[in-house]
């Protein structure tokens, strides 16, 4: 059994070493010795390890999946809905624990690691509502004849995902996943592999049937061999673009279902109508929460025209931010490095920097950038076409609102884009022409809450749909269609 984790503050607390859950117990990988260490951000140190699996304990937790598969799908969606109801119940039981583990193995603040849980509860609470929204559609299309649909489950699937979320991000796939009926092998981040232990705790303790959640620890070996599984039938992916285009490649290849979600360069336009304080606040908020490591942060900011007392408001509030307090760390020293990097290299090309996060230290060790202001920088910079994925923003002037969509529209992903400005008309004008799937009018962090599914465009996702909401039942579940007739006539041909 897993233990509880006992911090109850951002004091260093070693936690037990991430293994695998494969047939309802936790052992460790049948021939791979190789470990990593699991390092606290804000600490810099290893709170844990983990050992990195290989081929054949995905082999192992496909077998258990098939087992706990043939059980489970017996079951009527309202009583596997139970097991979801527990869930939640055990999650809100446990939430300043489970936060506490997020935050260590991440390296959030608690606040935002409680508000990850919380929107992990959210997405449960989905997955409880499914028995009320799945019903499948009944229609006499001819005389005596009935044809319905009905969702079926497609058998034992996978996720793969982040370290920016650890327990979030897998429960935008489970709910809708177990309830759909299937059995969930999840690959967790090697970087973060403890929260989702605990959530196989919690399943368990709300009832999930042996075999039904399996865990495999690891990196890319794991996910290339789920990817070739013949026997894993839909893969779920977080993570960059550069690995959800190839897992996507890959699982297509080999005829499984496939969404995979990639990076992203959101854009945030402002213009010189936009509530200096509504701005402010939220541009501070997106581009700086979770210290800039989520998909959905600010990242370029299309100044428009006379904005600058806006943009002085945005620099005087980052600038009062305390890192450790209001800010978290950064989730390693390469990240640290390539975050860095960007900042030195449009120094170089030409951006001016008016709020400088370089140098910050933590004070009890660690991985800090402060937040960061790129003023002045062009389209051209490293700095805003690619994702740094750390507390920067980079502003780029331009004319007018024509200017800023051209350039929005021009990056390749295609995540999230929001507008600051108290016109409708405006409003309405960038939101009909922004090429991003997730789009926000005066929210820098435009996120569909619960029953919306979440997902971008372009090179920020690769296949059909969205990750959760209905589209997530629809992504793993399949419809058969049942065509029948019981007045049996005999001057009728078959197709009647
Ligand atoms: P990552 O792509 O490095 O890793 C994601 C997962 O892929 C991990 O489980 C990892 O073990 C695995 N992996 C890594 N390299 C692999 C390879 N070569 N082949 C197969 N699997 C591999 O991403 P990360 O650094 O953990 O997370 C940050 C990235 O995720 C950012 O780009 C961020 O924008 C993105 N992200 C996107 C969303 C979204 O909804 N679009 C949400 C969260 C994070």
């Amino acid at each position: 059994m897993i233990p509880a984790f006992s911090a109850k503050s951002y004091d260093f607390a070693e936690f037990i070493p991430a293994r695998n859950y494969i047939g309802g117990s936790w052992g460790d990988p049948k021939t791979s010795k190789a470990t990593l260490e699991v390092l606290n951000p804000r600490w810099g140190k290893p709170m844990s390890k983990v050992v990195m699996s290989a081929r054949e304990d995905v082999d192992a937790a496909v077998a258990s999946g098939k087992e706990g598969f043939a059980k489970w799908r017996e079951w009527p969606i309202r009583e596997r809905a139970h097991v979801l109801y527990k869930l939640r119940e055990l999650m809100m039981k446990n939430i300043d624990e489970l936060s506490w583990l997020v935050c260590h193995e991440n390296g959030k603040i608690f606040s935002e690691a409680k508000a990850e849980v919380e929107k992990g509860i959210e997405c449960v609470e989905y997955g409880c509502s499914l028995p009320n929204l799945a019903a499948g559609n009944q229609l006499e299309v001819s005389r005596g004849v009935a044809c319905e649909v009905v969702y079926e489950p497609l058998g034992v699937v996978a996720g793969v995902t982040p370290f920016n979320f650890p327990l979030m991000v897998p429960l935008w796939m489970m709910p809708q996943a177990l309830v759909g009926g299937n059995a969930f092998i999840l690959k967790p981040s090697e970087q973060v592999p403890l929260s989702s232990m605990r959530l196989a705790e919690l399943l368990k303790e709300a009832g999930l049937p042996t075999g039904v959640f399996n865990i495999v620890q690891g990196g890319r070996d794991v996910v290339e061999a789920l990817c070739d599984h013949p026997d894993i039938k839909a893969l779920g992916f977080v993570g960059s673009t550069k690995v959800a285009k190839a897992v996507y490649g890959r699982a297509s290849m080999e005829g499984k279902r496939a969404l995979c979600l990639g990076g992203a360069k959101n854009h945030l336009i402002v213009v010189p109508d936009a509530d200096v304080e509504l701005t402010a606040e939220n541009v501070v908020a997106s581009f700086t929460g979770c210290a800039g490591q989520r998909c959905m942060a600010a990242s370029v900011l299309l100044a428009v025209g006379k904005v600058d007392h806006i943009l002085d408001a945005i620099r005087q509030r980052a600038a009062k931010l305390v890192t450790g307090t209001d800010m978290g760390p950064i989730t390693n020293q390469a990240s640290v490095e390539r975050i860095l990097g960007y900042i030195d290299g449009a120094e170089k090309a030409g951006a001016k920097i008016v709020l400088d996060g370089r140098g910050t230290k933590g004070t009890d060790g660690g991985y800090w950038v402060g937040p960061t202001i790129l003023d002045n920088v062009t389209p051209e910079m490293a700095a805003a076409k690619e994702e740094i994925f750390g507390p920067v923003l980079s502003v780029i002037r331009v004319p007018n609102v024509d200017r800023a969509i051209e350039i929005e529209n021009r990056n390749p992903y295609g995540n999230a884009s929001s507008i600051y400005t108290t016109s409708g008309d405006v409003a309405r004008r960038v939101m009909e022409r922004v090429d991003a799937g997730m789009c926000g009018v005066n929210i820098g962090v435009p996120v569909p809450r619960e029953p919306f599914g979440f997902g971008g465009w372009n090179d920020s996702a690769f296949g059909h749909g969205n990750m959760t909401g209905w589209d997530g039942y629809r992504f793993w579940t399949r419809q058969r269609k049942i065509t029948s007739k019981w007045a049996l006539q005999k001057d009728t041909t078959w197709m009647s």
